[in-house]
């Protein structure tokens, strides 16, 4: 009998590949963000700028989350990659057995430079115990993965102001919550 009703379990039936070695899961760029991928593969971080109010978005919708306009006509160009911590999170637990070898890590959830409110998350690749803060300055780096393939990360960068960070505010750990990355 065949239970109805189980959506969503699927068997790994005869899978071939034996369970050696997990690369990372690489980006599957689509065709609203195969720009973005081709620009990361150069190591250039790109936004997505609309047409309509001419606000830049990461990672381009259907829709511009500015203006609403529904045919945003979102042309890519690239942005300085540099930025500020907003929060961030220590990931010592992968749901994608391809990240193993990376943990732990600290995923940082940065507004860059360019616009309030423009978010990107990644990695950061100075190591787990970065002295990481409300504002710390980071700057885009790149993970190669494959063959011209590319994933945006970040690093720590100098402040060009004072080092005077007196400020040690409790909000560490706090996790960005609605990561339109995850998984990917
Ligand atoms: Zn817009």
């Amino acid at each position: 009998m065949t239970p109805a009703g189980t959506a969503g379990a699927t068997a790994p039936a005869g899978a071939g590949t034996p369970a050696a070695e997990f690369p990372r899961p690489v980006p599957v760029p689509d065709e609203r963000s195969a720009p973005f991928w081709a620009a990361a593969a150069s190591h250039v971080l790109t936004a997505a700028r609309c047409a309509r109010c001419r606000s830049l978005a990461i990672p381009p919708d259907q829709v511009c989350p500015h203006c609403d306009a529904t045919d945003p006509e979102f042309v890519f160009e690239p942005v300085s990659g540099r930025g500020r911590i907003r929060s961030w999170t220590v990931v010592r637990q992968s749901f994608l057995p391809g990240f193993n070898a990376e943990l732990p890590y600290l995923l940082v959830d940065v507004e860059l430079d360019e616009q309030q409110e423009l978010r990107m998350i990644g990695r950061l690749l100075d190591g787990p115990d970065s002295p990481v803060r409300l504002g710390t300055p980071v700057r885009v780096a790149f993970e190669d993965l494959a063959d011209g393939v590319s994933v945006p990360a970040f690093v720590l960068a100098s402040d060009p102001g004072s080092t005077g960070g007196s400020d040690s505010t409790g909000d560490s750990g706090s996790t960005g919550g609605s990561d339109p990355r995850e998984g990917a």
